[in-house]
Formats: C-alpha cells, structure tokens, sequence
C-alpha cells in the first residue's frame, strides 16, 4: 500500500541529497547526541515550551531520517532502532516543508550552543534546498525564486524603475546641498573606486538608505558608482537552499563590478546580502574571489578615521541599542564594526542582552518575512526579541540588515513596543557635518582667498625698467593676481595672445615698439582687442597722445610713482567694472 502512494519527489529527493553530503555536513547529521542542550538557544522553543516538535533537534532529525534510511548502514539494517523512516508521500512532504520553513529562522543560533558541534540551520537549510527543488514550497518562496530568475532580483524591481528611482534620489540630494550636481548618483561610472550595491528593498520599500549612503559618498567625495544591472547584492539562494540559485544571483552582481572595472565592491547593510555575497556566494558559483568586497560599515568608519567626513555624534542623543543580524554576526563574525562605527555617531548607545553571537533572531530571518502562512507563529515566537529591546530602554534600534529592519518593525509593532528602527547609514548621515567634509573643504580650497582682492586674476606687467616692474608685479602679486611680464613691447603682444590676461599695466616710454604702438595692436586684433589695459607711465604727456592713437581708450591711466594701494585700487575697480559688463 505504502508503494502506491510513493512520491517521485520523495525519491528524488534522495538523489538530489547524495552530492550534498560533505565531511561537515555528515558530521552534522551523525553528531548529534540528543542532549537537548541546545533547546533553550532557540527562540521557537522558549515560546512553545510544551511542542517538543520546535526543538533544534527535532527539527534536523528530519532530514538524518533520510540520511539514514538511504546512506547510513544502520538505518538500511536497523531502521526502527534509529528511526530511520523518512518522507514518501506527498503529504509527507507538506508536513517537512512546515517545520523547514516555518519553524527555523536559520538563525544558527543553536550551533552556537552545541558541545557537539552540529549545525542544525545547515541542515535545515540543506532540507530546504531539497523541497525547493523539487517544487514544494511556501507560496512566497515561490514567488521570489520566480523574481529572481526571470527579473534579477529578489523583489522584481524593473531596471527602469531602478533607474528612476536613482533619478529623483540624485534631483532631491542635489536640492539638498544647494545644487551642487557632484551630489548626484553617479551611475555605471567606469574605474570607480567605490562600486556600490543594494538590496532591492531599498530601491523599493526604502529608498531614504540610498539617499543617506549617496550623501555620505558625496560628502567624502568619494569616486563612487552605482551598476544599473547587477545591483542586487542579496541572494534568495541563501533562505531557499537553492545553491544554484545562489551561484546565477552572485555571477550577475560579479559580471557587472567586472564590467564596470570597480576597485572595490561595498555591500549597503544587508545581513544575508552580506553574508551570501562575501562569503557565500564564490563557493556556490565555484568562483576565485579576486576582488575587494566589504560592508559599507567598514566603508563609513575608515571615512571617519581618514577625516573624509565630519560627524557630530551629539546631533543623534536619543538612547539607541543595538540588533546583531545573524547573518552579520554568527555566520560572518562582523560583531565589533557596526559598535564602533555606532559608538562614533550617537551618543547613548545602550547594549542589548545577549548580544554578538547569543543575540536572538528578528524573527524575520531565513526569508521568514516573505512565508505570511507562518507569521502568527513568527510573532509568537518574537516575544523573546520584544523582551530584549524592551529591556533597554532605547527608543532606536539600529541594526545593520534589511531584514531585520523588516523583522524587528512586525516586532514592535505587534508588541506594540516604544521604538522605531533605523540602520547605520541613517545615523551616520544624521551626524554629518557637511562644512566640515571633503567635497566642501576641496570646494572651498578652490575658491579665493577672502582679503586677497586680485586672488584668481592673470596680469600682464609690461615695462622695460626692472625696478618698476619688480614694484607693478610684487604690489599686485601680493594682491592675489598671478603675474606675467613682459620687457618690451613685442614681448607684450606675443604674451597677451598667447596668456590670455585679464588685464594688462602698459608702460609707454619703451625702446622699440612703445606703449603707444602697442595699445593700437592689442585694441587691432579681434584676440586682444577687449582686454583690460591699465596705463602706468611717467611721462603724463602721453597721455593725450595715447588717448587720441584709438577710438577705444585705455580702461584706466596712472601716473608713476604710483601707490601700492592706488595700484591695486585701480586694478581692482577696473576688473569689478568689466566683470560687471560681462
Ligand atoms: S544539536 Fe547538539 S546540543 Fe542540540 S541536541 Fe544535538 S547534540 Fe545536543
Ligand atoms: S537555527 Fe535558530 S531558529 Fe533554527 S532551530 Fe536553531 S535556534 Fe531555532
């Protein structure tokens, strides 16, 4: 009887098992002792206390069922003796993808607390894989894996709308630093330092993350772009145990930062983003990591350290504390960052107890947050993450995941808790000191010197006497002017066309080719005839004779001696004057 109602998925699943079986994960399978000692690790049991189905073990023990039965000689031998009686019907396999998906977060929690070593979220996530693959899974898994293999990312967010988003983020921030448009995204900048990727929840749910990072670049001026495909630095691979999955989601973002010849990768604040692109993703892909990838936390603290950006950690006093993602901080040791880089932006962080690796789940790891058939128990299960925030105090988490954001914003709610969330990148933008940052130090160094009223001109000092050329051009040098000089009168011709000088001290008593001949060459030709001659002379007879050689008359006249600051007055008033014209 039990043959006719044999599943096909059932059996292949065991052949989809076979390659899955490396060293660690038999240990895993053969490891366990059953001493229960992992119970209380598990957020699920210390909120079903009575349902000894929610325990770490139990949970694992279905896929050792198959394990046994099928690789294990004990189980072919002595399966009643082990229990060695996995999945064969369909119903069977409905039950088995209600303890995979709705009952472990993943959250790796438990290992953290086994003596033996075993890693139940492996497993669990290994049982997801199978079911998954052959097609028996939660309707939202469905629906991401389909969005991921037809559209590129996990949310189905079009390219076009992508692009769009990016262009109102850039028109708003560009508003925001007073139209400055080096503060729009840049995007598939090739040879950029920084090449920066998402997760596409923020792209749709949350695009204030992408506007606070793009401040953040900006204010460290940093060489930064955005790819317009390949974005998508989360991997749906890792929740649905779909390692092929999780390879194609990798290539794609590898492919683009590839084409795009970035020299560094910086992943926004997404734990299982963070976790599946640096650290899984190669080994799904079978891929060499050759490329620097990092947490754009590490990116926003070395900007502080460097002095990049400016923050000022008083303008964030609410009391925050802190959610360690598990996927940040169990399976990718990232504990100490985010703490440093929160203890540099605001000035009340509180520690939540436990935390690093003994934090609780969000309860919205392990793509709970897209399984809605599980929510009620998810939130019942949250009661553990609602006492723990409570018991701070704080009025802010931060924490450094998409997910948990999500996770953590149904657990306030539900439990109807005094407190909102926010990420790093939130505060870090909250605290900048824009006037105090790179790009507006850089822009300031550009401009003229306040005081210096020549600062930015170009002057031509034509005389033939030394000493009063060394007077002309050291009383405006000082002034702020960049001097050239000329000795006589052809030099004075060939270097105003050559130099293109924003005004020229003609001398007139010169050997050779005088004031005079010059002023009616420079007013002749259509390349000088505009610009700005100053007269100095000694001689204050010329005058009229320079006045009468050219329709046109000079800008301005001087008698020698002339004052410093009559010198600099007069040139000053002349640029003001044509500045003014133009
Ligand atoms: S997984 Fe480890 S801690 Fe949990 S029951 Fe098995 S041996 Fe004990
Ligand atoms: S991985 Fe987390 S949710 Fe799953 S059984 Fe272990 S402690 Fe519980």
């Amino acid at each position: 009887m039990a043959d006719r109602n044999r599943s096909y998925k059932a059996d292949k699943m065991v052949e989809l098992l076979a390659p899955k079986l490396t060293r660690q994960v038999v240990g895993s399978l053969l490891g366990c002792v059953h001493c229960g000692m992992c119970n209380e690790a598990c957020h699920y049991v210390l909120t079903h206390p009575d349902d000894p189905k929610m325990t770490p073990s139990y949970k694992a023990d279905q896929l050792r069922k198959i394990f046994k039965r099928h690789f294990d000689w004990t189980g072919r031998v002595f399966p009643r003796w082990v229990n060695a009686y996995p999945p064969v019907t369909d119903e069977d396999l409905e039950e088995l993808k209600d303890i995979a998906f709705g009952t472990c977060t993943n959250c790796r929690r438990c290992t953290f607390n086994c003596p033996m070593g075993v890693d139940t979220a492996t497993l669990n996530r290994i049982m997801r894989g199978l079911l998954t693959r052959v097609g028996v899974m939660p309707e939202g898994v469905r629906v991401v894996s389909k969005d991921t293999w037809e559209i590129g990312n996990q949310m189905g967010v079009l390219d076009e709308d992508y692009i769009e988003t990016l262009e109102w983020i850039s028109e708003e921030l560009v508003d925001q630093v007073g139209g400055d448009e080096q503060a729009a995204i840049p995007v598939d900048k090739l040879d950029a330092e920084v090449v920066y990727t998402i997760n596409p929840r923020e792209a749709k749910y949350d695009p204030r993350t992408i506007n606070n990072a793009a401040l953040i670049f900006y204010a460290a001026d940093e060489n930064w772009t955005m790819p317009s495909w390949g974005w998508d630095q989360t991997n749906f691979g890792l929740f649905s145990g779909d390692d092929a999955m999780g390879a194609a989601s990798w290539k794609h973002l590898e492919e683009k930062f590839k084409e795009l010849r970035g020299k560094r990768l910086v992943i926004s604040e997404c734990g299982h983003g963070y976790r599946s692109t640096r650290c899984e993703g190669p080994n799904w892909s079978g891929t060499d990591q050759d490329f620097v990838m990092e947490s754009s936390v590490v990116t926003m603290i070395r900007y502080i350290r460097e002095g990049r950006i400016k923050v000022d950690k008083s303008k964030n006093s609410i009391p925050v504390t802190f959610h360690d993602s598990c996927n940040n901080a169990r399976s990718c040791g990232f504990y100490e960052e985010p703490r440093e880089l929160l203890n540099l932006v605001a000035s009340d962080f509180r520690e939540m107890h436990p935390n690093r690796t003994e934090n609780y789940c969000c309860t919205g790891g392990g793509g709970a947050m897209s399984m809605s058939e599980y929510t009620p128990r998810r939130l019942k299960s949250a009661r553990v993450k609602a006492d723990q925030i409570a018991a701070t105090g704080a009025k802010i988490v931060v924490t450094s995941c998409h997910n948990c954001v999500d996770g953590l914003t149904d657990v306030i709610r539900h439990y109807k808790l005094d407190c909102k969330v926010a990420q790093l990148v939130d505060l870090v933008a909250g605290a900048l000191v824009l006037e105090e940052c790179a790009v507006i130090r850089k822009k300031a160094a550009a401009k003229p010197e306040p005081g210096l009223p020549l600062q930015g001109r170009k002057i031509l000092v034509v005389d033939d006497e030394d000493d009063a050329r060394v007077f002309i051009s050291t009383v405006l040098a000082d002034a702020g002017a960049t001097i050239i000089e000329a000795t006589d009168g052809d030099q004075a011709i060939e270097l105003a066309g050559k130099e293109k000088p924003d005004l020229i001290t003609l001398d007139i008593s010169m050997p050779g080719k005088d004031g005079v001949e010059v002023f009616r060459e420079l007013r002749g030709s259509p390349d000088t005839a505009a610009m700005s001659i100053c007269v100095v002379t000694g001689h204050p007879e010329f005058r009229e004779v320079i006045y009468a050689a050219h329709a046109e008359k000079p800008d301005g006249y001087m008698n020698k001696p002339v004052s410093p600051e009559d010198l600099v007055t007069g040139v000053h008033r002349i640029l003001e004057l044509r500045d003014k014209k133009e």
